[in-house]
């Protein structure tokens, strides 16, 4: 069993235990949490060892009945990979304690390629990252394009790819982030930060991308064009999209034209937390003429890379060689299978 402690049991933290926790060859020995809030009650009713950040707020949490394992470090040193669930750029504040005690460890999208110096999608890198001592998980947006790019790039070979994400403004749980009322250039600048994120996993690839934020928590959309090496065939885009562990197609005959309608069928489905790990490609928006493909795809900001990070435990600690096999485990102990399946 590989032993994992997730440092920050947040938005993301949390999903990566439980998922960890679903795995056959993998186990959660300890999660951190900053202070006693609700999220700490999970943990414990979920039965992972409480570990803090702050030992000066030990008697904080004993006093709202949590029981404290001990300190980040110790819950460290009681792992063989630390998956770092911290908010953006806390997690490389963190590496020089993984350094220290020579653990291996996993940040995410919110740091930088440089903390890790490598930049992972269990579809595009599966295999270098085997044996890795640090590895980043890239973002929510990258690893939705990732996967989408890298199908279509094997099958097509991809010239150039131009993207518009419109992001949501904070996760549901986020009462202090906005906006409320706007549209927001986030970037104002060309390209946003997302194209040169995928070709932190994907060099070769030709990408351009712009970025703003909505008033929504439920999902991110992507509006996508991609202009291939050769013609495209519509049919069989789609064909690739229903074949893929990690793509969901979202049908016609769903009548779904919306996130939100897109998370009510995740809440039906009685998947964990309504989470959609896999790529919400609407089937209708995909279009195809010569060398030029188009969709609109849907990302669940706060899932697709839950799945990913249990891939790079996987790789990393030589678990699995194999990128596919370590993907339909991942996906099996979840009991995830993608949306086209179900309508
Ligand atoms: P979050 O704020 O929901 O959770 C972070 C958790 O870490 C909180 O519980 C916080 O109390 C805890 N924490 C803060 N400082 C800590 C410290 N020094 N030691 C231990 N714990 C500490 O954040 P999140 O949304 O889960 O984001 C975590 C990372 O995942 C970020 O890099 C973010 O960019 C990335 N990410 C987030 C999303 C998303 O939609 N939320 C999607 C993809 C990637």
């Amino acid at each position: 069993m590989i032993k994992v402690a997730i440092n920050g049991y947040g938005t993301v933290g949390k999903r990566v235990a439980d998922a960890v926790a679903a795995q056959k060859d993998m186990k959660v020995v300890g999660v951190s949490k900053t202070r006693p809030n609700a999220e700490a009650f999970i943990a414990k009713q979920r039965g992972y060892p409480l570990y803090i950040a702050d030992m000066s707020k030990k008697p904080a949490f004993e006093k709202a009945g949590l029981a404290v394992a001990g300190s980040v470090e110790d819950m460290c040193k009681a792992a063989d990979i630390i998956v770092d669930a911290t908010p953006g750029d806390v997690g490389k504040t963190n590496k020089p304690l993984y350094e220290k005690l020579g653990k291996k460890a996993i940040w995410q999208g919110g740091e930088d390629h440089e903390v890790a110096g490598f930049s992972f999608n269990s579809d595009c890198n599966y295999k270098d990252a085997i044996g890795k001592q640090f590895v980043r998980v890239v973002s929510c947006n990258t690893t939705g394009l990732c996967r989408i790019i890298n199908t279509i790039d094997k099958e097509y070979g991809v010239a150039h790819v131009h993207a518009i994400m419109v992001r949501r403004g904070s996760d549901p749980g986020e009462i202090k982030k906005g906006p409320i009322d706007a549209v927001v250039l986030d970037p104002v600048t060309v390209p946003s930060h997302h194209g040169p994120d995928v070709q932190t996993v994907m060099p070769h690839i030709s990408i351009t991308t712009m970025a703003m934020i909505v008033p929504t928590t439920m999902m991110h959309l992507h509006a996508v064009q991609i202009t291939t090496k050769k013609d495209v065939s519509r049919e069989r885009v789609i064909e690739l999209i229903n074949r893929h562990p990690r793509l969901g197609l979202v049908k016609k005959s769903a009548g779904v034209k919306s996130t939100a309608e897109l998370k009510e069928f995740a809440m039906d489905l009685n998947r964990p937390r309504s989470d959609l790990y896999e790529n919400c490609i609407f089937e209708d928006s995909v279009y195809a003429k010569g060398k030029e493909l188009c969709f609109f795809q849907a990302i669940h900001q706060e899932a697709d890379i839950v799945v990913e990070n249990v891939d790079a435990i996987r790789a990393m600690m030589g678990a699995e060689k194999d990128g596919a096999k370590s993907v339909a485990a991942t996906n099996a102990a979840l009991k995830f299978i993608p949306i086209q399946n179900y309508h």
